[in-house]
């Protein structure tokens, strides 16, 4: 897997500067919600599993400050779901995955199918 690209201090600074509110306050930029004192994470947009070109360096437009609590934990859970669905993608593709040469029976790739009637004919 390629690395992962983390923000830099300075694109750090500038994307805490964007959700920090005209009053001060920390606020989540997934939700709106203010988060204070309460812990954030600086979120890669893109997940950057799903990125092939790490060429470019991270700005502050690659990446949102998002509360742990409100934005961030279910971001993540959804992420890896995408990411796994990816990977699946990816190795059907290189057909790392072999056809099965025994097939469910009466299964779709089943030479025989079995009809309502239970009579089995052909595919
Ligand atoms: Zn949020």
């Amino acid at each position: 897997m390629a690395r992962r690209r983390e923000f830099s201090r300075k694109v750090r600074g500038e994307i805490i500067l964007r959700a920090t509110n005209e009053r001060g306050i920390l606020v989540c930029e997934g939700c709106g919600l203010v988060i204070g004192r309460k812990p954030f994470e600086v979120d890669h947009t893109v997940p950057e599993e799903l990125v092939t070109d790490k060429s470019k360096p991270l700005t502050a437009d690659d990446g949102k400050l998002l509360g742990t609590d409100c934005c961030h934990k279910p971001k993540t859970k959804n992420d890896i779901r995408t990411i796994r669905k990816s990977d699946r993608v990816r190795d059907r593709d290189r057909g790392a995955f072999k056809p099965t040469k025994r097939p469910l029976p009466f299964g779709k790739k089943s030479p025989f199918k079995r009809k309502i009637t239970g009579e089995v004919v052909p595919r």
